[in-house]
């Protein structure tokens, strides 16, 4: 079968004992029926370790309240994986932050930039984020169910389409032609929905005629960068919790520099005081337009293809939107306040916004909906 991989995705190798942002903290482990059928068949003192670590009764996971796997050790490593090898593991262990493709007719391979050395590869490589392609003996299952090829091929011409729109605007090194590109991607992706769910017009039309329709963008709010008035509400969601602290400390930190600069400032006041931070971070670095654009673009890359099966065009081009401002509210920030901020730094915000803008689906939803508020 065809397999694409992600341009640096054979770079990537887990960074283990010397991870500065371990996927074992911070995070819920789901565990996958086979794991759960396996764990639970041990005996012995392993046997009684393993439940006594699995939580929830239908479906068990370990570290509950996101602290830390029980089985990660103090010098950093997996202690079930020295003990019983990779193959033992859970499926979310052995896979992430690998993302696999599957919808029949080739593979995608990609990779999850929630995982620090992966947001770390993204910067190294956020010009030249391609595909390469390479045939494989290896058996694939395919991930979803839909098989409608002519779909499948207008969907990914309509990404095509997408990320070459954002790499010519990105180019160009100017915040308001990267603001145009976002809204407009937003817009056309809004009436592609529309035309698909509503007008029950074909997939591969309405992919193929929405830039054409989609002229209307008035209802959109600026995307780069997105009102603050609009970042407070996605800030008041369930983004921030106190008990961040314990189990996000950089993404609480972070939430913090925020609240102290922006709280007491009329929303009017804030906005201007955005303005002046964002305008005078763009004017010192214009190549961070740039990178914006590339992160858009890795965003496209890995979550455009999933309206295969899910249809959700406004949902997967608008989180885009939201991670990117998220990302570059606390670059601003950091840089405010410390002057300078490391590839190893800006990799590691990168990893923390992306854990909670998209592997959190309560927070996901609640900053979907105050967008689509926006809409009505
Ligand atoms: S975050 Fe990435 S590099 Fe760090 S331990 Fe997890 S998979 Fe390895």
């Amino acid at each position: 079968m065809l397999v694409k991989k992600i341009s640096y995705y054979d770079e990537f190798q887990c960074l283990m004992g010397e991870c500065p942002q371990s996927c074992c903290k911070g995070w819920r482990i789901p565990l996958d029926d086979k794991a759960i059928r396996r764990f639970r068949n041990e005996k012995g003192l392993w046997g009684m370790r393993l439940r006594a670590a699995m939580h929830g009764k239908v479906q068990p996971s370990f570290s509950p309240y996101c602290f830390r796997c029980p089985f990660l050790r103090l010098d950093g490593k997996c202690g079930m994986q020295i003990k019983k090898g990779e193959d033992y593991l859970a499926e979310i262990c052995r896979t992430y932050p690998r993302i696999r493709f599957c919808p029949g007719p080739y593979t995608e391979l990609q990779l999850d930039l929630s995982c620090v050395h992966v947001a770390e590869l993204f910067l190294k490589h956020q010009e030249d984020q391609f595909f390469v392609e390479e045939e494989s003996e290896e058996e694939q299952e395919q991930t979803g169910d839909n098989d409608d090829a002519l779909y499948l091929e207008a969907l990914e011409e309509s990404r095509r389409q997408l990320t070459s729109v954002m790499t010519e605007a990105s180019a160009e090194g100017d915040g308001e032609v990267l603001n145009e590109a976002l809204k407009n991607i937003v817009a056309y992706a809004a009436t592609v929905q529309d035309k698909m769910m509503r007008e029950g017009i074909a997939e591969p039309e309405a992919l193929r005629t929405g830039f054409e329709l989609s002229e209307e963008t008035e209802w959109l709010p600026d995307c780069f960068p997105l009102p603050i008035a609009l970042i407070n509400q996605l800030m008041s969601t369930d983004f921030y919790q106190d008990g961040m602290q314990y189990v996000l400390p950089l993404l609480y930190k972070l939430c913090r520099m925020y609240y102290k600069h922006f709280d007491k400032l009329s929303y009017e006041d804030g906005e201007k005081e955005w303005q002046r931070l964002f305008q005078k971070h763009i004017a010192k670095d214009p190549g961070r337009v740039k990178m914006y654009g590339a992160y858009y673009n890795s965003h496209l890359l890995r979550t455009y293809m999933e309206c295969y099966e899910d249809y959700s065009f406004l949902k997967h081009t608008m989180d885009g939107v939201i991670g990117l401002n998220v990302i570059m509210l606390f670059e601003v920030l950091w840089r405010e306040k410390y002057g300078s901020l490391s590839d190893r730094d800006l990799a590691k915000i990168i990893s923390v916004c992306e854990r909670r803008v998209y592997h959190n689906e309560v927070v996901e939803k609640e900053m979907m909906k105050m967008i689509m508020k926006e809409k009505r």
